[in-house]
């Protein structure tokens, strides 16, 4: 009998789970997931806890979302030598594979902006962590009078609408309060328009200008000031707070691998936008936000890519088509989505209820989609055939 190939997955969230699930069932291989926390988070949820105080969808045990044929290994990968084709865990144990995939995601450095670290310790954010989001919540539910700012430092930030997100329920949290007028919300991208693509500003500016909500461009985030309440840019520009929030800068996975130069200047590690294999490996792939080829760093790019690579492992010709399908939650029940691929730029889909209530269908299929990935595979795949960029934007525009 010929031996199981040995695939190792480094990162059991998005992108990572899929892989192991998918590759669960196959015959003629071993996979062992490396996790270095027993819980997997959903993040979209940061959204949730910032601006409703609801932490409901937070997180659920891994071990409880991972299919039998999985060899879950709760620990941190801390080396990955890809001319060895082993990973290294923090505990010393040497695991050799035969195919690797890169999933750990990213992490988050509040220090690269001056003044960032106290601000996020202040008011919070809502891209890091739960307690951070939290911060976020005690924050704009203290403010009666006031400035709130939220600055995007980073434009290849996590989940690229959700910044709008959070300045609409902002705004949506503090009219439930009564206590709006006396409120101002500035939103500051370093962008020369309220959104970086064209076509969906479009979509997005007309929402936040009707709701009130100041828009700054080209404020790329300097420093930060919490004491004195103000936020400079590169471009000589200053904004005054009473809550200041700063989307922060992201960075690649806290993960050593060899050989030198496969990670980019910020540490993502480099891969084929339309493969996902490592620069100079057929046998290493990284997907999800970890790598330099995600589009979006999103969920679905991750869910996307780990199945191209699961297919690619299976002998398939499969490769990314650069799809998003970010659901974007405007407050007061109302949604769009940015639907986008390298063929097409973002369709102009208008605000439309159905689109908040697909955002919470979405939440609500997340976990069992994790696990099960090859009954709702094929859901999704019409839904994507259903929504194919190219396609809406003949009815759209
Ligand atoms: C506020 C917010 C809203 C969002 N909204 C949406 C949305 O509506 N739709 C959408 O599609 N996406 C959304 N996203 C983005 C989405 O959550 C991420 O893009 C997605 O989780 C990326 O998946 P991943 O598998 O690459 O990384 P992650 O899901 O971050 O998983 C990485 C995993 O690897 C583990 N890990 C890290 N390092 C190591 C190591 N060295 N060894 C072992 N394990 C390790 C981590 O613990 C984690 O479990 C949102 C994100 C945020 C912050």
């Amino acid at each position: 009998m010929p031996q199981a190939r040995r695939v190792v997955i480094v990162g059991g969230g998005a992108g990572g789970l899929i892989a192991a699930n998918m590759l669960a069932r196959e015959r003629d291989v071993k996979v062992t997931l490396l996790n270095d926390t027993p819980y997997h988070y959903y993040l979209p949820q940061l959204l949730q806890i910032a601006f409703r105080g609801d932490d409901s969808q937070l997180r659920r045990p891994l071990d409880s979302l991972v299919r039998s044929g999985v060899e879950l290994l709760l620990e941190r990968a801390a080396r990955v030598n890809l001319a060895e084709r082993s990973v290294e865990t923090e505990s010393g144990r040497s695991i050799p594979y035969d195919y690797l995939i890169l999933a750990p995601g990213l992490t988050v450095d509040h220090s690269a902006i001056r003044g960032n670290e106290p601000l996020a310790s202040k008011f919070g954010d809502f891209h890091s962590t739960p307690e951070n989001a939290w911060r976020v919540h005690s924050a704009i539910s203290g403010i009666n009078k006031g400035r709130v700012v939220v600055a995007v430092a980073d434009p290849k930030h996590r989940c690229p609408p959700s910044p709008y997100e959070a300045v609409l329920l902002a705004d949506e949290a503090l009219r439930a309060r009564g206590v709006r007028q006396d409120v101002s919300i500035t939103l500051a991208v370093p962008y020369p328009r309220a959104y970086p693509s064209e076509s969906f500003n479009e979509v997005i500016e007309p929402v936040l200008r009707e709701r009130g909500i100041a828009i700054e461009t080209f404020f790329t985030v300097d420093s930060v000031d919490v004491e004195g309440g103000r936020m400079t840019s590169l471009e000589g520009g200053e904004l005054q707070f009473d809550v200041g929030i700063v989307v922060p800068m992201h960075k690649g996975p806290r993960l050593s691998v060899l050989p030198e130069g496969t990670l980019d200047e910020d540490g993502f590690v480099k891969a084929d936008r339309l493969t996902n294999a490592v620069n100079g490996y057929d046998d290493a792939f990284a997907i999800g936000d970890a790598s330099t080829s995600a589009n979006a760093r999103t969920g679905v790019t991750a869910h996307l890519q780990a199945e191209v690579v699961v297919k690619r492992l299976r002998g398939e010709h499969s490769v990314n088509t650069g799809r998003t399908n970010c659901p974007t939650e405007l407050g007061f029940g109302m949604g769009t989505f940015v639907i986008s691929d390298y063929q097409h730029p973002a369709v102009r889909l208008p605000p439309m209820r159905v689109f908040f209530l697909m955002k919470r269908m979405f939440a609500d299929m997340y976990w069992d989609m994790l696990k099960y990935p090859e009954f709702w595979n094929p859901i999704f795949e019409s839904y994507l055939e259903a929504t194919e960029p190219g396609r809406l934007s003949k009815i759209f525009g």
